[in-house]
This record gives C-alpha cells, structure tokens and sequence, in this order.
C-alpha cells in the first residue's frame, strides 16, 4: 500500500514536471561549488558527446541533430551561467561562471578541430535548405578553427585562438576592473545631477570622488557647467584601459592577421567578413565612404552650431572660441534644451519602470498577438522577475527574466542574455534575460528606447521558431543582428504607440504631444555628429584589421588629426574600446550596416506602427527564421522585394 502510495506521488510528480516543463526554471546557484561541480559534469559530457558523433555512421548519419542536441546541452549550463556573471550577488559564484566559460572554451577549441566530427559533418544527411544552411555554417566553424589545414599551420591556429582568448580577456579585464577615480568639490559638480554624486565617496579633502563608470562619468560630461570639470573626466575616461592595453590590442590584431595568413587571407577583415552580410573589407568600406559623404556637411553644421552654443555660454567671441571633444555632449545637450526645450529628466513622471516594461509587453502583444504572464520562481535576486509568454492561443512560447534596477555588482549597461534556444525539432522553447540598471522614479525617452531595443532583441529570442538551436532567434550574422531591434527604436516617438500607456495604466498621465513632437525634432539635431563618430571608429576598427598591422596609438592619432576636432594627445581612446579585442574585432562598422536593414524594414510600418497584420508577416518571415534563413533573403520574404539603402540615407537627411 505504502509502496503503490509513494508509486502514484512519483507518477504525480513526474506529470506535474511534464505538464510544467515547458516554463523554464532559472537554475539556483547558492556556492561556487556547485557551479564547478555542473561544469565539470557538462565537460566530461561533452567529451562523451564528442566521441559518440565521431563513431557516427561515415556517410549520412544524424550530425546535425546531434551536434545541436551537443548545443543544447552546452546552453542547458552555460546558457545561465553566462547570465550569472552579470546578475548574481555573490562574487564566489560570478568567478565560478567565468572560470566554467573559460573551461569550456578550451573543450570548445579542441572540439571544432576534431578531423573525425569534420568528416562525419561532410557528409551528414540532409533533408532541405534549412539542413543545408546549418550544415554550411558549422562546416565554416570548423574550417575557420583550422580543422582542414596543413599539421602544423593547424596546431599553429590553435595555439594562435588560445593565445588571442588570454589576450582579449586581459584586455577586458582592465578595463572593467579600473578603479581610477577624479575628485571634484561640490561645486565644480554644478549643474550635474545630484543623484549622481550625493552618496558617493569623500576623499581627505571632502570632495566627492567619482569613478569612471557610465552612470558616474556620462553626466559629469553631458552636465557639468565648468569646462574644466567635463575636461578632466573625459580626459580619464580617455585613459581606460591603460598604456598596457595599447600593447595588448597591438598583439591581438598582429595574432589576428597571422591568423587569417594561415587561410591565405590579407587581412583579419576579408577573413571574419566573408561569413557576414557584407562579404569583404572593399564593400564595408565602400558603403562607410558613402555614409561619410552623407553626412559630413551635416558633421560641420552641427559643429558649428555648438561652437556658437559655446561662445554665447561663455561670453567669449566666436573666433576667439574653440570646441574641445569635452564639449560636445555638454553643448549638444543645451542646445537640445534651448532649441527644442527638452528635458529628458521630465520624461520620468510619465515612465514608470514597471509600466514601461508592461509598455513593451503590450507593443509586443499589439503587433505580435503574444502576451506576458507573470511567474513565481525564485530568482537571484528578490527584484528580478519572470514571465511566460504566450501566443495568442494560449500556446507557450517561452519565458523572459527581468531585472531591471542598479544594485552594487550588478552589470551596469542594459543587454539581453538570449541564452536558451528555440528548437522545434527536438520541443524545446527558448529562454532570454532582460537586465537593465533604471532609475525607480520613471524612465527618460531615450531610456524608454533603450528599453524597447533591448526588449528587441529578447523577442528575437523568444519568438523564433526554427529547427535548430544552432539557429534559434539571435543566432544570425553579426551584421544583421541589431536590425530588428534597431527598427523597433522610433517606436516611441510615435504618440499612437505611446497611448497604449493609457490602456494598461489608468493613473498614468498621458504625455503632451508637443513633448513627444519636440524630443522627435531633438534627436535629429546632432545626428552629422554622431554618424561621423561612429564612422571614425568603424574606419578604425577595419584599418587595425586591415592589410598591415600598425601602432594601434599612432593609427589612431593619425586618423582622428583628420577629423575637424583633431586628436588630444595623451588620449588613448582604443585601450578602453572593447569592440576592438573582442568578437566584434572588425565589425564595429555592422552597427550601421543594420541600420540600413532596420531602416529599410521600417519602411513597412510607415502608415502603422501597430499594425497587426504587418507584425505577424514580420513575426513570420523575419522572427520565426532566426539564423536558418540568409538575411536577404528573410528581408525579401518580408518586403516583397530585395533590401535597400533608400531609407537609411534618407533619414540620415531628416533635419
Ligand atoms: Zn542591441
């Protein structure tokens, strides 16, 4: 009786795990030793997985399936573990995840070098397209790892990966472990928001010490009245990263190019490029040249506006005023101010952080007929939050973690882990964590974006539907990848999509149109500025990975005495610039290649943001292919017709 009783609890059990195993439950990491004890657990398992697919059959055996059943094993531990680091309060544990990544890595390098899984992966069976595609791009993985090269250029590219994996973690990790700090009285602090500095430390002197971190240093240079002020912390935040990184990226893109040379490439560039929408360093930079003939009159009237902003703010003549490269955020903030009269801070009283995020829920739901349930599980941490989404039917799609307030040791920017895959072939449903670090007392319009973009990238995530993990959500090419979250940018300018605040918030005052207009007009100021920074560093970024390897300083310099600002010396801006040395080595420029893709598939939703009969077109071809699709092609399927840069540069002349 007793044994059937126990029999029936565990058939009871066993149901409520399958009827519920679908809502994915974030995994509890109490002490390091436990994460060490998953991850050695996970390596010793890869290596079982690595064998079997090796034993496959020679001809036609099940790769695919296996390598991404492989896959899914890696992102069932890693895939929470690379969310730890950035989320959990114990720094035991956050080390334990890193240390189990870098453990992984290793296992990783070795695996894609295996010649037996190669050969078995050449001629796996493959039924259609989608097989094909997965096929190709792991046999490229495997191909670019030096899988199918001569011994000893082999063992020399991973010796090279090895070496450039040391390289680039002690490049990061000087920048995120600096602790310089600029001392400032209160009242060289005038006008920066005292948010900002009342808690922080005193040093012997009574002045408030500031660290370099974006919420410490941003609104020192964006706010602060006294130009010595924003001098000195620009100055420091041009430091980051130290002499000693200058000497390391040196090494990484030397490595880099060495490392191209074994596959008998020129540069780094034409090497990581041939796998990207855009194919080669000739058209990448072709497509900058004509982004740089768009808007450099646009860069020296926006100049020019700033340095008069300047001279009247100081009083000093236009001809005997001079704009330094501290004065640019401060200047383009005021004039924003003045011209436009707007004020971000205002934004706050109409942006509470919970209903933003039910804000996106509901732009989700409008265009996309999925809807947001809340779930009880406990987190990390008591404030983050988790959530079911559900199409329309009542069918589960997958399940989202918030977290959305700052706390000592949390990450400090706003990102989405999309950390567990979709995989139709095998049931299973995709997971993503949302982390962001607002201000509880509402969120400003441009935080409202950052908001919608990051939800962006979890909805890539969460509503993708291909066969393959490998392929799942943003799994795409690295040029494409910030597309659909950058399309979903200007959302929030539109004050038909604002009003869905009303509909789920009845004591949330709606915004004045004439706010919303006016920060709309605003943006657009400052634009010839923007696009031509961002083009410096994306030039940069390729000539560092280009046909020779230079001084990483004296390329730098070189090319910034060429911008109308010129170049300040003692400025070391790529020893804090972490695209550089990391998997964004000669990609910084696919920022503004996705925006042409964003740009162009906005085009779409001109008449109707909201539009639900486009949102499920887009859901379908776009969303639901993640990676199993080519980009051109899922933007064709999309648009009824091949992209176009026609928007992008459009807008780029929006005044
Ligand atoms: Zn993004």
């Amino acid at each position: 009786m007793r044994a059937l009783q126990s029999l029936l609890l565990v058939a009871a059990l066993l149901f409520a795990r399958t009827a519920a195993a679908q809502v994915y439950e974030f995994p509890h990491y109490d002490d390091a030793a436990q994460v060490r004890a998953d991850c050695d657990r996970l390596l010793v398992d890869l290596k079982q997985r690595e064998r079997a697919i090796a034993a496959l059959p020679e001809r036609g055996g099940e790769v695919l399936a296996a390598l991404d059943a492989l896959n899914q094993r890696v992102e069932d531990l890693m895939g929470p573990l690379s969310v730890v680091p950035a989320v959990h309060p114990a720094k035991a544990v956050r080390d334990a995840a890193e240390a189990c990544d870098l453990a992984y890595q290793r296992f990783n390098n070795a695996f894609l070098q295996n010649a037996k899984v190669y050969a078995r992966l050449k001629q796996a069976a493959v039924a259609d397209d989608i097989d094909r595609r997965l096929q190709r791009e792991e046999l490229d993985l495997f191909e670019d790892s030096g899988v199918a090269l001569a011994p000893a250029a082999r063992a020399r590219a991973q010796r090279l990966n090895a070496e450039l994996t040391k390289l680039t973690q002690d490049f990061e990790r000087r920048v995120r472990e600096n602790h310089d700090t600029v001392a400032f009285t209160e009242a060289e602090l005038e006008g920066v928001p005292a948010n900002v500095w009342r808690n922080a430390k005193r040093d012997a002197h009574g002045r408030v010490v500031l660290g370099l971190d974006y919420p410490s240093a941003d609104p020192v240079i964006e706010r602060a009245v006294q130009e010595r002020t924003r001098e000195r912390m620009w100055r420091a935040t041009m430091r980051l990263g130290g002499e000693a990184n200058l000497t390391t990226l040196q090494r990484i893109a030397q490595r880099r190019h060495e490392y191209a040379a074994l596959f008998g490439f020129g540069s780094y560039a034409d090497f990581v490029m041939r796998r990207r929408m855009v194919k080669n360093e000739a058209e990448a930079s072709s497509f900058l040249d004509s982004v740089a003939a768009a808007v450099s009159e646009r860069e020296r009237a926006d100049l020019a506006v700033l340095r008069e902003a300047k001279a009247q703010a100081t009083g000093q003549a236009l001809a005997a005023t001079t704009l330094q490269r501290w004065d640019l955020a401060y200047f383009t903030e005021r004039v924003r101010q003045q011209r436009y009269a707007v004020d971000q801070e205002a934004f706050r009283a109409y942006f509470p952080p919970q209903r933003s995020l039910e804000f996106v829920f509901a732009v989700a739901q409008r265009l996309f007929g999925v809807r947001f349930e809340a779930l009880t599980q406990t987190l990390w941490h008591e404030q983050a939050q988790a959530y079911a989404v559900r199409d329309g039917n009542g069918a589960l799609l997958g399940t989202l973690f918030v977290d959305l307030f700052p706390r000592p040791d949390k990450y400090n920017h706003a990102a989405v882990w999309s950390f567990r895959n979709v995989a139709t072939k095998s049931g299973r449903l995709p997971a993503a964590a949302l982390v962001t670090n607002f201000d509880r007392q509402g969120l400003t319009l441009s935080e409202l974006e950052t908001l919608l973009h990051e939800f962006g990238h979890a909805l890539h995530a969460l509503l993708s539907a291909t066969r393959y993990s490998i392929e799942g959500g943003t799994n795409v090419q690295l040029d494409f990848a910030e597309a659909p979250s950058q399309m979903l940018e200007d959302w929030v300018y539109d004050p038909a999509v604002l009003a869905l605040f009303q509909q789920l918030c009845a004591e949330c005052k709606p915004v004045p149109r004439e706010m919303i207009e006016r920060a709309q007009r605003a943006r657009h100021f400052g634009k010839g500025l923007f696009f031509a920074r961002q083009l410096v560093y994306a030039r940069y970024d390729l000539a560092l990975h280009g046909k020779r390897v230079e001084a990483p300083l004296a390329l730098w310099s070189r090319m910034e005495r060429a911008t109308p600002l010129g170049h300040v010396p003692g400025s070391i801006m790529p020893a804090g610039f972490g695209h550089l040395a990391s998997g964004y080595g000669a990609g910084y420029y696919g920022y503004l290649w996705s925006l042409v893709v964003a740009e162009d598939l906005r085009t779409a939703f001109a008449a109707d943001r909201l539009a639900a009969a486009v949102g499920r077109r887009y859901r379908d071809s776009v969303l639901a292919n993640g990676g199993q699709v080519a980009p051109e092609e899922l933007v064709q399927r999309f648009l009824g017709r091949p992209g176009s840069r026609e928007a992008f540069f459009r807008s780029l002349a929006i005044e």
